[in-house]
């Protein structure tokens, strides 16, 4: 499971209309890139879908459910952020058992499931680190084990890469293409980098000032933009 569907979902922050209303169907298992300039609304689509911001108006359904009003924790979903979030005092293990503590799993559930997300992430050799005993690269694959062993419907994913160098972008960047592939959870990845969007993406939706200017994958887009915003965002040679 793990498809996601936005009808006429429409954000305002007192005044300011930041999503004037999007149409939006996410498949099943898909990789969705959100691509778009800085500050038209990237992070903010992907808070309303997590719950962590309310809609002004419209629906948000998740495999088939109306999660419009659910609590950001009943709908299934990880989000990863950006900046890592992981506790510094505990372990990379506790790090990733957090989530299944807190839900009061079995110990013994819990340490098969630490096992294996550190196996997929290749973390196996580090469960007994500290964060900061850790590359950043490690660090974020860490922060993506304690999505993982959640199990949830899809990953959401905002600029998860920008903390990192160059180099290292761009090792992650087939990383999580990879544990995608493993997985085959639906993941949507927010960036406002073309090159992200354009090497990672099954679909990709353009956004600017909050709208939807075109959604495609990523050849779609580079061969046939909709117009002179998409072109320029997308298309332009590099
Ligand atoms: P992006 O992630 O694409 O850079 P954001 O979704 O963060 O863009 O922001 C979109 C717009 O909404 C920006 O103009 C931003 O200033 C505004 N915005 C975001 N969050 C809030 C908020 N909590 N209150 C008021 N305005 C906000
Ligand atoms: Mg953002």
């Amino acid at each position: 499971m793990g498809n996601i569907v936005l009808k006429k979902v429409n954000k305002s922050f007192g005044a300011t209309q930041v999503i004037p209303g999007i149409d939006l169907s996410i498949d099943d298992g898909e990789f969705v890139v959100f691509v778009g300039p800085s500050g038209c609304g990237k992070s903010t689509l992907l808070r309303l879908i997590a719950g962590l911001e309310d809609t002004t108006s419209g629906t948000i359904e998740i495999d088939g459910r109306d999660v419009t009003d659910a609590a950001p924790a009943k709908r299934g979903l990880a989000m990863v952020f950006q900046s890592y979030a992981l506790y510094p005092h505990m372990s990379v293990k506790k790090n990733i058992a957090f989530p299944l503590k807190m839900a009061k799993m079995p110990e013994d559930m819990i340490e098969k499931k630490v096992q294996e997300a550190a196996r997929v992430l290749n973390l196996s050799g580090y469960l007994d680190r500290r964060p900061g005993q850790l590359s950043g690269g490690q660090r974020q694959r860490v922060a993506i084990g304690r999505a993982i062993v959640r199990e949830p419907s899809a990953f959401l994913f905002d600029e998860p890469l920008s903390n990192l160098d160059a180099a290292l972008r761009g090792t992650m960047r087939l990383e999580i293409s990879e544990l995608h592939q493993q997985l085959k959870t639906t993941m949507i990845y927010v960036t406002h980098d073309q090159v992200e969007a354009m090497t990672m993406a099954d679909k990709i939706v353009v956004l600017n000032r909050g709208n939807i200017e075109q959604v495609g994958t990523p050849l779609e887009l580079y061969r046939s933009p909709r117009n002179l915003f998409v072109a320029g965002f997308i298309g332009s040679p590099r």
